[in-house]
């Protein structure tokens, strides 16, 4: 024993993470994932949006609704939504789900500004919309760029009408004002939580007044809700049921000359969605069960019918039980199954940025280019509200990892008592399954232009690829 010790190298003894765009020779095949993941960014800006395209690639994949099954047999490949605004997705194995599932879990909702319920007003010849954020901004991020509102609009009929103004390069966008720098002087004293006050954050809709009739009450706030009218059927009442979000009208791009970056809005969580999703389709159907859950609200909490913490996926991993049993279950085998469950809490995490390096520690940071980050525990303070992943867990998810060649390292978020935040891993892990945070490392997290290492992305969905594929 100790002569095999001392055989060891540095190479063996030390723990270092190399980068891995020179141990990566098939570029084109990293570059081409992202292409396809920067369209699925575009087309899926909202949380409703991003679980359309992801419906139709699993119906073109052969997957059909949970609910339209009696039993789910090996190979089966099944999804079933939750409001439209989540989702879980599972390709069925020859054990049945007693056994659990291996299941790699995100969220789809992203930080935005959202419509207040009775959001037009006109002043000064100028129509707005106010908004209330969504999430963690920075809310002087949000003046001053294009943006677009999308969303859903209920009429007083009952009818539903899809509302997307900004996306397509023919519409008109919005904006939030901003102050000249040369009138600045007092806001340039404001705290940068205040520099852009949430009362402030109001977009501009329209400036011209309705019809010809001079001196008009509310002509300017009429011609908007007249050519609403005009193209949707809109009128002021149906807007206050509505759900319309304010996202950044910009299109996810290429960053850097070697175009090694992709930068865009949403990546959190969506660049995590896209990789899960992406592993499912391509994973062959084996012993165990596993899926993909897409979580809205995580951004605000997890609270809801549709997120994380709802009822309604447990219900979901029940059904897909009871089918797979092609009985009712019993109480002892639901909770056999939560227990045999592994779940992968896939997450972006902070990227080591070299100008703000003063927020991580070096030792205990993730980093672009490098792999798939993985997060034992989240939470803050003194590791306040995390699920803390077991070392036995964590073992055993990297050296699955390194059995499949797939490079990862461990990060924490931060700089101890430097802030913090969480995920959904705790809510999973409450009811008694397995879970590990890992995922993209992201610089400029939240912000409406966040960028992701295109090879860390493609490591991403090798690592949940392996993760489905594990014996
Ligand atoms: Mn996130
Ligand atoms: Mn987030």
């Amino acid at each position: 024993m100790d002569n095999q010790k001392q055989k060891l190298g540095a190479q063996d003894l030390l723990w270092e993470n190399r980068n891995l765009w020179a141990l990566r020779p098939n570029k084109s095949e990293i570059m081409d994932f992202c292409e396809a993941y920067k369209l699925a960014l575009n087309r899926g800006k909202t949380e409703r949006k991003y679980i359309e395209l992801t419906l139709e690639e699993l119906r073109a994949a052969g997957f059909v609704e949970l609910d339209s099954l009696e039993s789910v047999k090996a190979g089966d490949k099944v999804y079933k939504t939750v409001e439209g605004k989540g989702l879980f997705a599972a390709v069925a194995g020859t054990q049945d789900a007693r056994h659990g599932l291996r299941i790699v879990g995100a969220h789809v909702d992203s930080p935005r500004l959202d419509l207040k319920p009775n959001p037009l007003y006109e002043d000064k010849e100028i129509s707005y919309f106010k908004t209330h954020y969504y999430g963690g901004i920075k809310k002087y991020q949000w003046a001053a760029i294009p943006l677009a509102l999308v969303g859903v609009v209920y009429l007083k009929d009952g009818s539903k009408v899809d509302l997307s103004i900004g996306l397509d390069p023919a519409d008109p966008v919005f904006t939030i004002s901003d102050l000249l720098p040369h009138l600045g002087k007092d806001q340039m004293e404001r705290k940068a939580r205040e520099t852009l006050r949430g009362e402030e954050l109001n977009i501009i809709v329209g400036s011209m007044p309705f019809a010809a009739e001079e001196g008009l009450k509310d002509a300017y706030k009429l011609q908007v809700l007249h050519l609403l009218n005009e193209k949707y059927g809109i009128v002021e009442r149906d807007l206050l049921s509505a759900e319309i979000e304010v996202v950044p009208a910009t299109e996810a791009r290429c960053v850097g000359l070697d175009r090694s970056f992709v930068g865009g809005y949403g990546q959190d969580d969506r660049v995590c969605a896209y990789t899960a999703i992406q592993a499912l389709l391509a994973a062959k159907a084996g012993e165990k069960s596993f899926a993909v859950f897409l979580f809205d609200k995580e951004e605000v909490g997890s609270d809801g019918v549709t997120g994380a913490q709802s009822e309604r996926y447990r219900f979901i991993l029940n059904d897909f039980l009871h089918k797979s049993l092609g009985r009712n279950p019993e109480i002892v085998e639901s909770q056999e199954m939560i227990i045999n469950t592994e779940l992968l809490s896939s997450d972006v995490t902070v990227a080591f940025d070299p100008v703000f390096s003063d927020v991580t520690e070096p030792l205990n940071s993730t980093y672009c280019g490098k792999g798939i980050g993985i997060a034992k525990y989240t939470g803050s303070g003194g590791k306040g509200g995390t699920s803390d992943c077991s070392a036995e867990f964590t073992n055993r998810i990297t050296r699955l990892f390194d059995q499949a060649g797939v490079a990862w390292q461990m990060g924490e978020l931060g700089k101890v008592d430097q802030g913090g935040g969480g995920t959904i891993a705790k809510f999973f892990a409450n009811q008694g399954m397995q879970v590990l945070d890992c995922g993209v490392p992201t610089l400029s997290m939240h912000s409406c232009f966040e960028l992701c290492s295109k090879v860390d992305i493609f490591e991403s969905y090798k690592a949940y690829l392996a993760f489905f594929n594990a014996e």
